[in-house]
Parts: structure tokens; C-alpha cells; sequence
């Protein structure tokens, strides 16, 4: 039976020959300047397009780009021009960031689980370090001492509540990131007893949340608790990462976000907020909202075989590159990502096929049950949706096949 597929994103179009243009270029010519498939491409324009977005729905707030969705060179330094701060999460993104030409002093790094070096690595470029623990804190103090640096530190809070899809969940409970918030006050005076230089709070609730609903009701609940820790704690945050869970829509029967709502009632919980933030600037930190639309991955058709009445398309790609496109990056049911001919853009859907990876496990399925226009050997397959947690998140060594490429168009 057919199965649906996700909504091909807005900025997608076909040629006269029926041919995916990204950003306006032919994905076949992408393809041979590329040299290769699999071929990840990242439209800057669609980005850019976001980044306008967010500048219109949320004035004033910083925007922050969390770069584990995708930390390509050449999609990263774009970016990193136009965001207020880039968030890291290992030692080996501050040094992407940093070669992306990031202001390090605009770099903060979360991650609950930072070696000294990387402690060491982030206060001697002057980034500001999440604190995940009191002992990491201690640590901080310690490495900032024998290097003769002043460590900047925020506290990254375990909140009691959590954004999800469907609402927020109260009660947040135990987790291995953040401290609980009501050991919160205790740390920060710590940290300023110890003379390091206090950033404020960092408070992530939660991931791809595509109602907005959810958001304004999270967005609110932290805005109040960093007030409130920061009474406790007698100081003023300078600033409040408010985290960030926009989502994007993956599958059938998915609506975008409506971010100028919940830009709307930010304005408003922000305008209303408690004297003690009065001075404090606040910050939402994204990665698939702001790359997840812009990115395409392009395989090509190896073969057709039927088994037992069905028709499969063998790719060259696979899940090695689109871990989350094949339904095995946390999902609890296989769904389609919107998928495309990219030879026969546009064209009617006439046949179902299976779309698969070149990969030996039955895990590799890039569609199930979808109908598409005929298809050839040689013909391109595309899948959208790839610009967030697509190579950054795919066991790429999986089975030794050949690598991605990635470039970028437009912007
Ligand atoms: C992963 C992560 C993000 C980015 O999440 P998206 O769903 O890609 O927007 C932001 N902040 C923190 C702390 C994260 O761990």
C-alpha cells in the first residue's frame, strides 16, 4: 500500500526538462561539478531566508546557531557572519567555529561531558563555557588559575519542565545535562566568589517542536525561572540562552512552525519580565530551523529490481549519510522524508517504488511505498529536508562506502 511522504520544502523548482534546480542551478550540473554522488547541497539563500525570518519575528533577541545540525566549512562561515553567537558542543566544534571566523567571545559550549583540554581549549580563546556541573565549574576555576585566563561561565540549567511536540511536559526530571535548578543559586554564587567572569543562564527545554503553543508556554516558564534563580542567586544574568526546539516539518500531515506567533508572545512575557532581568539580553539558539529546509541530498539510481511484486531503486547513498531519513536517528516509527526523482522533477507519480541505500541491512531505507515518476539506472534521487543532522549525524564509516560530498549554492 502507497505510504505518504513529508512535503517537499518551498524553494524547490524544475527546469524545462524537468530537471531539480537548487538554487536555480540544475542538480544534474551539481552533480558533475561536484565530481561525485552522494551529494549533500546547501542552499544559502533559503538560509539567509531564515535568518530574515527570525530577524523579523524576534527583535531584539539574539539569534545563535547551534552548530551540531550541520558544521560544514563553507555553510558554517556564512552563517557565522550573520548569527550573534555560535554554540558548540566538544572541543572539535569550537575549532570548526573558530576556523569559521567566529568572534570567539560570540562561542559558548555546552556538552555534559568536557575533557580538560577542551576546558582549557575554550578559556584560553575567551568562549564562553556552559557549566553542566559544580565540578566541572571547579575544574574551570582551576585550569582558568594556572592559565592566568579569567574563565567566562554560564550555568546550563536542568529545567523542571520540557517543551514536546504535543505540549510541554512538566516535571523535566533527572538528566545527565545541566544542573538542577534548585542547586542553581548556589552555583552561581560560587562562581562569582570565585571571580570568574558570570554569563548567565542557558536553558534548553527541549527539540523540534513544531507547535507554537508549546514554545510561548516553555519560552514563559524560563523567562520566570531565570528570574527567579537569579533572585536567589542575587545577580543578574547578562545573559539568558532561552535554548531553542524549533522544529521544521518532516511528515505527512506537518505544519510549519508559526514563529511570528511565538515572536509575538515573547515580546510580550519580555516586556513584563522582572526587574532583576531588566538588563539582560536573551538569546534562542537553532540549527535545524534555521539549515534543516536548505539541504538536498542527491544520490543515483544503481538499479531496479522487483521482489515479489514490489519495485526497488537502489541508491548509491544510503544511511550512512541520512541516518534520520532512514528512521533509525530516535524515531519509534519509519516515516517518509519527502523524496523526489530529481531527473524527472515534477513529473506525474506513476509507479510505487521502494527507495533504498546501497548499504547490506535492512535498516538502509531512504522511502518506503512511494509514488514516484518512472524511474531509470542512472537517474538522480533526491531527498529533502537534509541540512540538519545529515552527515554531522550519520555513521558515515558504516560498511567503508563511498563518502559524501557537500557543497553550497546561492547566499
Ligand atoms: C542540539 C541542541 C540544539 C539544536 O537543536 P535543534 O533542534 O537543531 O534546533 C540547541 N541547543 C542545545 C543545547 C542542543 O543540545
Amino acid at each position: 500500500m502507497t505510504k505518504p511522504m513529508g512535503t517537499i520544502p518551498a524553494g524547490f523548482a524544475a527546469d524545462a526538462d524537468g530537471m531539480l534546480l537548487i538554487g536555480g542551478r540544475r542538480a544534474d550540473a551539481l552533480v558533475a561539478e561536484a565530481g561525485d554522488t552522494p551529494l549533500f547541497v546547501y542552499d544559502l539563500a533559503l538560509v539567509d531566508r531564515r535568518i530574515a525570518d527570525f530577524r523579523t519575528a524576534f527583535p531584539g533577541i539574539h539569534l545563535h546557531y547551534a552548530i551540531k545540525a550541520n558544521s560544514y566549512a563553507k555553510l558554517l562561515s556564512h552563517v557565522a557572519k550573520q548569527v550573534d553567537g555560535l554554540d558548540v558542543a566538544s572541543g572539535g566544534e569550537l575549532r570548526l567555529a573558530l576556523e569559521a571566523g567566529a568572534d570567539s567571545r560570540k562561542v559558548s559550549f555546552a556538552g555534559p561531558g568536557k575533557r580538560d583540554a577542551e576546558l582549557d581549549q575554550a578559556i584560553a580563546a575567551g568562549a564562553t563555557l556552559n557549566c553542566e556541573s559544580e565540578g566541572e565549574a571547579e575544574r574551570a576555576f582551576a585550569i582558568g588559575a594556572r592559565l592566568g585566563r579569567t574563565p567566562r561561565l554560564a550555568v546550563r540549567v536542568n529545567p523542571d519542565f520540557e517543551i514536546k511536540g504535543s505540549g510541554m511536559r512538566m516535571g523535566g526530571g533527572a538528566k545527565p545535562f545541566g544542573v538542577d535548578a534548585a542547586r542553581v543559586p548556589a552555583l552561581v554564587r560560587r562562581i562569582l566568589a570565585s571571580g570568574a567572569d558570570w554569563r548567565g543562564f542557558h536553558i534548553f527545554a527541549g527539540s523540534q517542536a513544531l507547535d507554537a503553543g508549546a514554545l510561548i508556554e516553555a519560552q514563559r516558564a524560563t523567562v520566570a525561572l531565570a528570574a527567579e534563580l537569579s533572585a536567589e542567586a542575587g545577580a543578574a544574568p547578562p545573559l539568558v540562552n532561552l535554548g531553542g526546539g524549533f522544529g521544521i516539518p518532516y511528515f505527512h500531515g506537518e505544519r510549519p512552525l508559526d514563529v511570528a506567533a511565538v515572536g509575538t508572545a515573547l515580546a510580550e512575557v519580555l516586556a513584563g519580565r522582572p526587574d532583576i532581568l531588566s538588563d539582560s539580553q536573551f538569546a534562542i539558539e537553532l540549527g535545524r530551523w534555521l539549515v534543516g529546509e536548505a539541504g538536498v541530498y542527491l544520490t543515483r539510481i544503481l538499479d531496479r529490481k522487483e521482489s515479489h511484486g514490489r519495485t526497488f531503486l537502489v541508491t548509491d547513498g544510503g544511511m550512512h549519510h541520512q541516518l534520520a531519513a532512514s528512521g533509525n536517528f530516535g524515531q519509534v516509527v519509519r516515516r517518509n522524508y519527502p523524496v523526489a526523482i530529481a531527473s524527472r522533477f515534477g513529473a506525474e507519480p506513476e509507479e510505487e517504488v521502494g527507495i533504498v541505500g546501497c548499504l547490506c541491512t535492512p535498516l538502509d531505507r531512504l522511502a518506503d511505498d512511494v509514488m514516484t515518476p518512472r524511474a531509470e539506472v542512472g537517474d538522480l534521487a533526491a531527498v529533502f529536508l537534509a541540512g540538519a543532522y545529515g552527515l554531522s549525524a550519520s555513521p558515515q564509516a558504516f560498511l567503508a562506502q563511498f563518502p559524501a560530498r557537500e557543497m553550497v549554492v546561492g547566499g
